[in-house]
């Protein structure tokens, strides 16, 4: 297997061990308010395929070897330090973010909306390690197939998801959030 494929598998298992400690005891929290519908979930495996069940069958089968592609080095490396840099933002949302996460859109009773840390300069951090994440996977797996289809499927579950997330979070945090959001960009810091 190529170094490029390791890393990513190893992206993987960092970012299940990130988020696992949230997942704890989210499931029987009270909920005021739960906006899941059957596109996003729909999205959300799609995502799940992406991310996951393409590149296991990419790096697993040769199913897929006919669409290989291979980049220079350099680009390679660059994946690699595109990769760190999703990983790492991923880890200071979660940090910040605490028990409100959700894999879906939720308001938890005991809500509060989170404006410090990582979140004090961009609203979606989770989703802006995501792009950065489907680039980078473009880099490290160099396939005409599970290379791009991660960046596919994301263009847009982003563009649904940070719609319907920011009329959720206005509805239930009115001026506090649009105060926010004049302050800080949603995937790109505002200066
Ligand atoms: N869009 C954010 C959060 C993704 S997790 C990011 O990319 O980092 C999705 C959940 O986070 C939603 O159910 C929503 O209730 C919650 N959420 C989003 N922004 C929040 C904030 N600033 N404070 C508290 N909860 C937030």
């Amino acid at each position: 297997m190529s170094i490029f494929k390791i890393i990513y598998w190893a992206g993987i298992i960092i970012e299940i061990a990130i988020r696992a400690p949230y997942q704890k005891g989210r499931q029987d929290a009270a909920r005021t308010d739960q906006r899941v519908t059957a596109t996003e979930k729909t999205l959300l495996y799609l995502l799940l395929l992406g991310m996951g069940v393409i590149p296991l069958i990419y790096s697993v089968t040769n199913w897929l070897d006919f669409a290989d592609y291979s980049l220079p080095a350099w680009l390679g490396w660059l994946g690699v330090v595109i990769f760190a840099c999703a990983l790492i933002v991923f880890a200071l949302a979660h940090r910040d973010l605490k028990s409100n996460w959700s894999p879906s859109l939720e308001i938890y009773a005991n809500h509060t909306l989170i404006t410090n840390g990582i979140y004090g300069y961009i609203r979606h951090p989770m989703y802006a390690s995501q792009w950065l994440w489907v680039i980078a996977q473009i880099l490290l797996l160099q396939n005409w197939i599970a290379g791009p289809i991660n960046l596919l499927v994301f263009i847009p579950f982003y563009l649904l998801r940070t719609r319907a997330e920011e009329r959720m979070m206005l509805d239930t945090f009115g001026d506090q959030y649009r105060d926010y959001m004049q302050k800080t960009g949603g995937v790109v810091p505002k200066f």
